[in-house]
């Protein structure tokens, strides 16, 4: 089975750390490699978290202050000399083009890969495929910035015992997928009998903001949300100065979303532990858990 977890790559905001690295984010998922805002230094993190980088198929940048993509074009030049055949997908907001072009453009390279540019202009739906859903908001960061919306698309499920008891097997199967029943000797076997509707699970990136309502939006119902954290309450006040988000905040994100689990990350460099973070937030949102580099965490079941 394809694994379902999420590898935190950097958790640092705007200045690394001895033990945080910028930001960045890699989601295996459905045999794709979701990346989200690669820092500077993210290549380097794909070795020491022994993940291929050859597994990205996406990037998502949420906007183009230099934590969240200075690791940009390293990475497309990074895919570029593993020469991979599938093309690499490249969301981004529509303001930051100029941006974008130059990371993609920083070096004297040879363009070899095939990188699909979606410069996201409108809030809303942004992909459709048949593994997933991709939607972006707009946050509130003083600049275009983007918190995505990754929804996995329903899939059906069969039981195969029940298939057997009712006798449906190999070709009447897929017969019964597409008409709905399939009558066996004289028995009407009706799709819902033998399987059921397994719900796409939701994650919600929400990557520098204040606290806003369209943060809670994009989180709603989301089984994992990655939220940026850059303070803590005793600091609010640099958190609102600076368009960031307190870890109590975040905490009271996932609570109105209504989410599964809730991961903090983006801390500023005057905090050595991240373990406040996540002290912080369990008073208000107890499945909070602080990023930490190069740790893996699987989607909940
Ligand atoms: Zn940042
Ligand atoms: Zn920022």
């Amino acid at each position: 089975m394809s694994p379902k977890d999420i590898t935190i790559l950097g958790c640092s905001s705007q200045q690394p750390t001895r033990h945080r690295n910028h930001g960045a984010y890699i989601v295996r998922w459905n045999d794709e490699g979701l990346l989200f805002d690669p820092g500077e230094g993210t290549q380097r993190q794909f070795i020491f978290a022994n993940i291929a980088p050859t597994v990205v198929t996406r990037i998502f940048v949420s906007h183009f202050h230099g934590d969240h993509c200075l690791g940009l074009g390293s990475m497309l030049m990074r895919l570029n000399l593993d020469k991979v055949t599938h093309p690499i997908h490249c969301y981004y907001p529509a303001s930051g083009k100029a941006y974008f072009d130059r990371l993609r453009y920083g070096s004297v390279y040879h363009e070899l890969i095939t990188v699909v540019e979606h410069p996201v202009k409108e809030e809303g739906l942004v992909h459709e495929d048949d593994n997933f859903i991709i939607e972006a908001k707009f946050l509130e960061h003083g600049i275009d910035n983007l918190g995505w919306r990754i929804t996995e698309k329903d899939v059906r499920k069969f039981d195969k015992e029940k298939l057997l008891a009712r006798g449906v097997r190999g070709p009447l199967v897929r017969t019964l997928e597409e008409q709905g029943s399939v009558d066996i000797e004289g028995d009407r076997v009706k799709l819902d009998e033998v399987s059921w509707i397994k719900k796409g699970d939701v994650l919600a990136v929400v990557i520098d903001t204040k606290y806003c309502k369209a943060a809670i939006d994009v989180a709603k119902d989301a089984k994992v949300l990655l939220c940026e954290s850059t303070y803590l309450e005793e600091h609010r006040d640099l958190a609102e100065s600076h368009s960031h988000l307190t870890a109590k905040q975040a905490a009271q994100i996932a609570k109105k979303a209504g989410v599964d689990l809730l991961i903090l990350t983006h801390f500023s460099a005057r905090y050595q532990d991240s373990r406040v973070f996540e002290e912080e937030a369990k008073k208000t949102f107890p499945n909070s858990i602080a990023a930490e580099d190069l740790k893996t965490i699987q989607f909940p079941k």
